[in-house]
């Protein structure tokens, strides 16, 4: 079965070659052959009436002056020329004159050349065509009597069978050929449909290293071309999904081993007081918590990679007053002031959720990760056909070493000072997610002496602002 398909197309070439090979040889033999009779047909034609309107000269035919007249004709040897009288007796025969001359021809076809008639005739027999004609000799509108040729020609058949040789010969080696060439080009098919076979076979066992070369800019070219970029793409997902269930794990397993610890001294401490037992209770219900925030992120990030957007017209300076008015309370509670600058009209086409989450997160984060007295100023603008929205904070600020690490899923600077938070280290990278699958970018940069500036920017909404509009 491996040959299958090359053997099948090797059988239909090698069939479509001999079938045409056929056809050729039949259709040139038959239309030589139709040549030959037809030529042969109209010269015997043509000798018959130009003997017999030669003839009918003459008064009465006999033996010399036919004679004198086939002299002064001077026809071909091969063709045997026989003249009767209207009595159908022979009084010329170039062939044997004196053994027949007087005796009666009782050809059908003189007898029909004696009632007027001519008659033609070729035939192919032994190898030979026989022509045959008969022509009725007129003097002064008298049948005075009969002219018969009979003609037998070998050579032209002799040429017909050459051609007919030599046309075998050439099919026989075009046939040949074809099949050489029918079965080297099943042999390479077969060796490039292997080669990607045993691609499709390397991915499937889930070796994505692997790449097959088939070459070539035909189908098969592309399919192979196709198969590597598939095993390049498994390859980017597989290591997204490893360092994404490591991550994952890893985050699930520091709350629940507090989890674990906090139940088993409640368990184990039978003399544990009621205070000491609700602060370990609580503390359970906050790493549960805590895990809760984990899954529910982890949940958002698999959301905005399965998921087309659903966009709509999204005023970002309606989603940035609406988290601005959330968070003024922890920014109180924080001490930290919280002020904007926002232009109107930055409109830009998005999921309204999926920017309420960034903006939301990233301002949060500057009061988070703030000092008391600090503050945090948010400017919206438009700009060149994009909108830029800068949340700049008096924070602690990001180590510049650490910077390009913090959009990374997991990722925080320091546990220590966040770890009180339940934070997660998912948030920045689901913006980072949520601003690209937007068309937009998002940059993190330190500010001079201190704090940090996130820069949010999209493609500035160009439609009449009707469509879907969310305000
Ligand atoms: P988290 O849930 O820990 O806040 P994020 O992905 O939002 O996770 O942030 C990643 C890390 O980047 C945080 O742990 C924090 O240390 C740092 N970070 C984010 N925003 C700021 C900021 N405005 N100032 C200082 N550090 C920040």
């Amino acid at each position: 079965m491996r040959y299958g398909l090359q053997l099948k197309y090797a059988v239909s070439y090698f069939a479509i070659i001999l079938a045409s090979l056929l056809v050729i040889n039949i259709l040139l033999v038959v239309r030589c052959k139709e040549l030959v009779f037809e030529s042969k047909y109209s010269s015997m034609q043509n000798q018959g009436t130009l003997i017999a309107s030669s003839l009918g000269a003459l008064n009465t035919l006999r033996f010399d002056e036919v004679n004198k007249v086939m002299e002064l004709l001077d026809e071909p040897d091969s063709t045997r020329i026989i003249v009767t009288d209207n009595s159908a007796a022979i009084v010329y025969d170039s062939v044997d004159n004196d053994g027949n001359n007087g005796k009666y021809l009782l050809y059908s076809e003189i007898s029909l050349a004696l009632q007027g008639k001519n008659v033609f005739d070729a035939k192919l027999r032994d190898g030979a065509i026989s022509g045959k004609a008969c022509v009725p000799v007129t003097s002064k509108g008298n049948i005075i009597g009969a002219v018969y040729l009979f003609d037998y020609d070998t050579e032209q058949v002799s040429m017909l069978q050459d051609l007919v040789r030599v046309l075998r010969i050439v099919s026989v080696v075009v046939l040949v050929a074809s099949v050489i060439l029918s079965v080297v080009l099943a042999l390479l098919m077969s060796r490039r449909m292997r080669v990607i076979l045993h691609g499709f076979r390397v991915l499937g066992e889930g070796d994505y290293d692997s790449r097959i070369e088939v070459g070539g800019k035909d189908a098969l070219g592309q399919v192979g071309r196709e198969l590597n970029d598939l095993a390049e793409r498994l390859k980017k997902t597989e290591a997204m999904r490893q360092r994404f269930v490591s991550d994952a794990s890893h985050e699930l397993k520091t709350p629940l081993a507090a989890i674990t610890l906090l139940a088993d001294s409640i368990v184990q401490n039978d003399s544990m007081d009621k205070d000491t037992v609700r602060e370990f209770v609580g503390d359970i219900g906050q790493e549960a918590e805590r895990l809760r925030r984990i899954t529910q992120r982890l949940l958002e990030l698999t959301r905005l990679h399965n998921n087309a957007v659903k966009k709509e017209t999204v005023n970002l300076k309606t989603v940035s007053t609406d988290s601005m008015k959330t968070l003024r309370t922890l920014a109180a509670k924080r001490g930290v002031t919280l002020s904007g600058q926002l232009d109107d009209n930055c409109l830009i086409a998005a999921s309204k959720d999926d920017i309420h989450q960034v903006v939301f997160n990233i301002i949060e984060n500057a009061i988070k990760y703030n000092v008391p007295d600090g503050s945090v100023k948010v400017l919206l603008f438009s700009k060149d056909g994009k909108v830029f929205l800068l949340v700049d904070d008096t924070g602690i600020g990001v180590p510049e070493d650490k910077l390009p690490h913090i959009f990374d899923r997991f990722y925080r600077v320091d546990e220590a000072r966040n770890g009180e938070e339940g934070s997660s280290g998912l948030g920045l990278s689901i913006v980072k997610d949520t601003v690209e699958k937007h068309g937009g970018t998002v940059t993190a940069k330190r500010r001079e002496p201190c704090g940090m500036r996130f820069e949010v920017c999209f493609p500035l909404y160009s439609g009449d602002g009707t469509a879907g509009g969310s305000e």
